[in-house]
């Protein structure tokens, strides 16, 4: 979970003006009807309303929790769904999200002992879960209880059992790709910022079997390229793919154990130093064996473009720059997939990548103050390098400053005409302008 990343406005709002063909009209509010959770038929689901109440001074109606209403899909795309562990029991986990003073949500609950559903957010409006605004706009947040470094026994055969069927039915519900690039983890969400990148958040880290829940999706990793291609599923098994870990925070080795995570290194060598994701260790220090250390880790379900290959080992690429991951023979680690990469246009040296898919400052109304646009990463895509992905991403900003739409133009979906796409540049998803690339099929 992570508290809604919003902007406080300034009070000298400018009024509203004539509404321009960009806009949809402000957002529907929900009335107190009776709320049936929207869960499959068969999966035990119940509804438990998240708090959505002003904290504050009366008059501060910036000053809420815990979610945002909204019109969902009608004005904002649901593209992506957010896998999250709670790091609470469960039924703290209810009185978080019940308390306005939180701030945070998500649409719905997993309990680990018997995989029972509880929904808390209704998926037409927007939980504060994925602590990226776009990313929050455009997806559903899912909570399995648990606790990330405690490995996966919170993560039980019925919490993956209830959490593919309800992946497999909003997935159908809303036109969502069962692929690692729309289903993600807390940990595959982009930062909004370069800055931000170090406040983002790994859940369900490196012990959530990723294999097994993409089989149960319906999605089972297995060859569809010839063993030679450049574009590859990372698909360790979990059990075997033993590794050693650290609690960073804590300041203590993990028990080695059965992961879906992979190492990264800088060189074809187990004792070159591991990857460093420069958002995460912009000091230019190398990357660690930390749980929270996503930029030195490939996910299983991930793919990837195989850059170079030397006996035992193939290099990918990996935030801009060449990774190498042990592929030791008789060993499962990755697989050949048939798929589209992308990769900038000819004669482009490098193209940017951002973590947003905001409109132009130019696409939104003269009078409208938070004219929300993207900033690139500290990642570029360079000529000679190619990304998995080319799945359109919505191109919008949601305007949602108070609780209940008291401000010009509040509630409002503001659509842009840049197409974007979305790239696993690393760790992490993130989003590329459709006119920077080609997006062809992998070879
Ligand atoms: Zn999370």
């Amino acid at each position: 979970m992570t508290p809604k990343q919003r902007t406080r406005l300034a009070a000298a709002l400018a009024t509203a003006g004539a509404l321009s063909t960009t806009l949809l009209g402000p957002a529907t509010h929900a009335g107190a009807d009776s709320v049936r959770p929207d869960c499959p038929r068969g999966l035990a689901c119940d509804w438990v309303p998240a708090a959505h109440e002003q904290t504050g001074d009366p008059a501060d109606k910036e000053t809420y929790g815990n979610y945002d209403t909204s019109d969902r899909p009608r004005t904002n795309k649901i593209r992506f769904i957010v896998l999250h562990d709670t790091e609470e029991d469960f039924d703290t986990t209810l009185k978080i999200f019940q308390n306005p003073l939180k701030q945070t949500s998500a649409h719905y609950v997993v309990r680990s002992s018997d995989g029972h559903v509880t929904q808390m957010v209704k998926n037409k409006d927007v939980a504060w879960q994925a602590g990226n605004w776009y990313v929050n706009s455009h997806s559903i947040g899912i909570e399995q209880e648990g606790v990330a470094v405690d490995g996966a026994k919170w993560y039980t055969a019925e919490m993956y059992r209830s959490t593919a069927k309800l992946v497999r039915h909003l997935a159908a519900e809303y036109g969502i790709p069962l692929d690692r690039q729309h289903i993600i983890g807390h940990d595959g969400v982009p930062p909004t910022t370069a800055s931000g990148t170090r406040n983002m958040h790994w859940d369900p880290g490196p012990y959530w079997d990723w294999n097994r829940f993409m089989a149960l999706l319906g999605r089972p990793t297995v060859p569809t390229a010839s063993a030679r291609g450049e574009l590859v599923t990372i698909s360790p098994d979990f059990k075997k793919n033993k590794q050693a870990f650290r609690d960073c925070e804590k300041g203590v080795d993990l028990p080695v154990q059965g992961s879906s995570a992979v190492p990264l290194h800088t060189a074809p060598s187990a004792d070159a130093p591991l990857f460093s994701d420069p958002g995460l260790h912009p000091d230019g220090s190398p990357g660690t064996n930390c749980a929270a250390d996503w930029g030195s880790k490939i996910s299983a379900g991930q793919r990837a473009v195989v850059a170079d290959r030397v006996p035992g080992w193939a290099a990918i690429w990996w935030y801009g720059q060449k990774a190498w991951l042990r592929t030791p023979a008789h060993t499962r680690t990755t697989t050949p997939t048939a798929g589209y990469v992308v990769r900038p246009k000819k004669g482009r040296a490098e193209i940017p990548v951002f973590g947003v898919a905001y409109p132009e400052k130019s696409e939104y109304p003269a009078d409208f103050a938070d004219q929300r646009v993207g900033a690139p990463l500290g990642y570029t895509i360079k000529a000679g390098q190619s990304y998995p992905g080319g799945g359109e991403a919505p191109t919008g900003y949601f305007h949602a400053p108070t609780i209940d739409s008291s401000h010009p133009y509040d509630h409002t979906y503001f659509r842009g005409g840049e197409r974007y796409v979305t790239v696993q540049i690393g760790h992490r998803i993130a989003f590329v302008k459709a006119s920077d690339v080609d997006i062809v099929r992998a070879h």
